[in-house]
């Protein structure tokens, strides 16, 4: 931590002190920590971090003289970072839009772990994009996707289990936290519980003999199981599943995540699936 005592701030993170300004409105400094998400250049030394917070959702914030002051900003503000921050702004929103970051503690660099492993690289982006793509309005709490993208970006760096399936496990939970993660355990139209053989991304997941509708894929029953797996965090089944097995999940995760947003999602196609692990 480098906030000090002299500062005056409260040290409970999202706690808020008012601090008064020159312009009129009372900016405040609140803390908290978050995932670096996206990194934009402003101008020649600052830069627009994209941050997923714990308890502030989604916010953009200004860092200044990131150039400058290289030691201090510039390299704990990369992408795939967990990052403990002071921000200055109204989490409200209110007066400005843009908060703007005035320090910053490393808490885990991860994404130093995946500049030299592009599989991992790509899986951290298309976790990033996702996890912006499903926080649309700004400042709007999801303690749980936050969770989730920290934990997966984690994972990632740990290299316990494969990239890709780090990756799956992050679309289903996340797909969950938006409501439409696709029916595995039941059909999607009926509800019958069971494992059905049918899958339909349009229907929403894997559906019943009876309301199977023209189109549906017919998965190999373990792709089914190891999309389960992945949903419920059980490991053990999931690193022992066959590449094949894996390929095919993945591609019907992608196309039910696809299949919900309004637009594709960029870094998606790009991963690179080959296993580092
Ligand atoms: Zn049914």
């Amino acid at each position: 931590m480098t906030l000090r005592p002299s500062q005056g701030l409260s040290y409970a993170r999202g706690r808020m002190a008012p601090v008064p300004t020159g312009s009129g409105y009372r900016r405040q400094l609140y803390r908290d920590d978050a995932v670096v998400l996206r990194v934009q250049k402003l101008g020649e030394s600052d830069r627009i971090i994209t941050l997923l917070t714990r308890h502030h959702g989604r916010l953009r914030a200004v860092a200044r003289g990131v150039r400058r002051t290289m030691s201090r900003f510039g390299a704990r503000l990369e992408p795939f970072g967990h990052v403990d921050l002071q921000l200055a702004g109204s989490p409200e929103g209110v007066g400005s839009s843009l908060h703007s970051v005035s320090q910053v503690e490393a808490v885990a660099l991860y994404g130093k772990q995946f500049l030299t492993d592009y599989p991992r690289y790509t899986a951290a982006s298309a976790i990033a994009e996702t996890a912006e793509r499903l926080t649309p309005v700004e400042r709007e709490p999801s303690l749980r996707l936050f969770q989730l993208t920290l934990g997966a970006l984690k994972a990632l760096a740990a290299g316990e289990h494969a990239g890709g399936l780090v990756l799956d496990a992050y679309l289903l939970r996340a797909m969950a936290t938006a409501g439409w993660a696709p029916a595995i355990a039941e059909c999607a139209v009926c509800g019958t519980p069971g494992r059905h053989a049918a899958f339909s991304v349009p229907a929403g997941g894997a559906v019943c003999p009876d309301c199977r509708p023209p189109g549906s894929a017919h998965p190999a029953p373990a792709t089914l199981a190891l999309m389960s797996a992945l949903t419920a965090g059980d490991w053990p089944v999931a690193d022992a599943s066959e590449s094949p097995v894996r390929r095919e999940c993945s591609g019907l995760v992608a196309a039910h995540l696809q299949w919900h947003m309004e637009r594709a999602l960029r870094s998606l196609p790009l991963v690179d699936r080959r296993e580092t692990s």
